[in-house]
């Protein structure tokens, strides 16, 4: 098997799922896995519905097709509003969709009719992190038109926080969520879920501040890493040895902590900041910004700095390393979300399911 390669550790995986599905049916919340992060990987999303998910949640209809091609029955959510190039392909593929269009919505109800059936929609409403949805002060209305759109059945309204703007969920913008849901539902057009929360609303289950409207979650980060970017903490409750990453060293050497020459810009148009701290034993590993995010790789041994990465160079600072190093050492190290999105995206680095 080759480097650079990330391993996956079923046991870890297996215990987020089980305290997060449990957590959240207690609180009689639907939740849906979210498995984007890994491309859709059919092993990872049987996992997540043998160990308590409801749903399985998806960006990409690829890779919910995938799924589906592999035997996952799902059922999948469909997390990025669609393109209306693909509509032919949710209708067929995805059970319940993100929508924040009406024109998209109206798209969806023909083809949906075309093949006899009512595609699930859930109505997205934007309280402030400015990614996707209906500005709130308009959502009322607009849920209302999507609600009387043929073809679709509206399963729920939702709100994603923390991802785009980093605006972080709390009493505040649920409450408002749940009041819009109480005004629609006055109307008399009623809806399952709504659907409140990523990783960074966990915390508002876990401190039983929840308005009871919202039973609805799509967690990602959470079940995955057992950590929160946006509160930028790890759950003591969840594991977060989910993942390992291992690159092999190609370099060995002592070299000056500081570039020798006039500084310019580097391979990605930045231009780095070196501290001089005299001559340190650098090593180079085979794994690059093509394949990693630098800056979120976390070493698993002490003693050990990530410097600074071009393409396919990550340059470390071993020096503070106590072990023996040669070249062809494996490091190996945590991922941070983005790290860790970047390395299973990337087709060099190769995914070990044990599973
Ligand atoms: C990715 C995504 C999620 C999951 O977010 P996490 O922070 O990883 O839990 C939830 N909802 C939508 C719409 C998403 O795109």
């Amino acid at each position: 098997m080759g480097y650079p390669r990330i391993k996956s550790n079923k046991e870890a995986i297996i215990h987020n799922v089980k305290q997060i599905s449990k957590m959240c049916h207690d609180k009689g919340i639907e939740l849906t896995g979210v498995v984007k992060v890994a491309r859709g990987e059919p092993a990872l999303a049987k996992l997540y519905l043998e160990n308590g998910v409801d749903i399985i949640g998806d960006s990409r209809i690829a890779n919910i097709r995938k799924m589906k091609n592999a035997g996952i029955n799902g059922p999948f959510m469909l997390l990025r509003i669609p393109m209306p190039s693909e509509i032919e392909d949710l209708v067929r593929y995805v059970d319940i969709t993100l929508v924040s269009e009406l024109k998209t919505v109206e798209t969806i109800g023909k083809a949906a009719l075309n093949k006899g059936k009512r595609q699930k929609i859930i109505y997205m409403i934007d309280l402030g992190d400015l990614r996707e949805g209906v500005w709130f002060e308009n959502a009322f209305d607009e849920v209302l038109k999507a609600s009387q759109i043929r073809g679709v059945e509206l399963y729920g309204i939702g709100t994603n926080l923390g991802c785009y703007g980093g605006v972080v969920p709390d009493i505040d913008n649920m409450s408002l969520l749940s009041e819009i849901a109480k005004k629609i539902r006055n109307k008399g057009i009623d809806f399952k879920i709504v659907s409140g929360g990523n990783t960074a609303a966990v915390y508002l289950i876990e401190n039983d501040l929840l308005p009871r409207e919202i039973n609805g979650y799509r967690l990602g980060e959470s079940i995955i890493l057992g950590t929160d970017t946006t509160n930028n903490r790890a759950f003591p409750f969840l594991r977060q040895d989910t993942f390992t990453l291992e690159a092999e060293i190609i370099e060995l050497k002592t070299k000056p902590s500081v570039p020798h020459g006039k500084i310019g810009r580097d391979a990605m148009g930045r231009v780095p900041i070196f501290e001089d701290l005299g001559n340190r034993l650098k090593a180079i590993v085979a794994m690059g910004e093509q394949d990693i995010q630098p800056d979120g790789m976390i070493p698993l041994e002490k003693g050990i700095k990530v410097l600074h990465a071009s393409s396919d160079h990550t340059v470390l600072d071993v020096t503070e390393f106590d072990g023996k190093l040669d070249i062809g050492s494996i490091l190996k190290f945590r991922l941070t979300y983005g790290a860790l999105l970047r390395a299973m995206t990337s087709e060099y680095v190769e995914k070990i399911w044990d599973f």
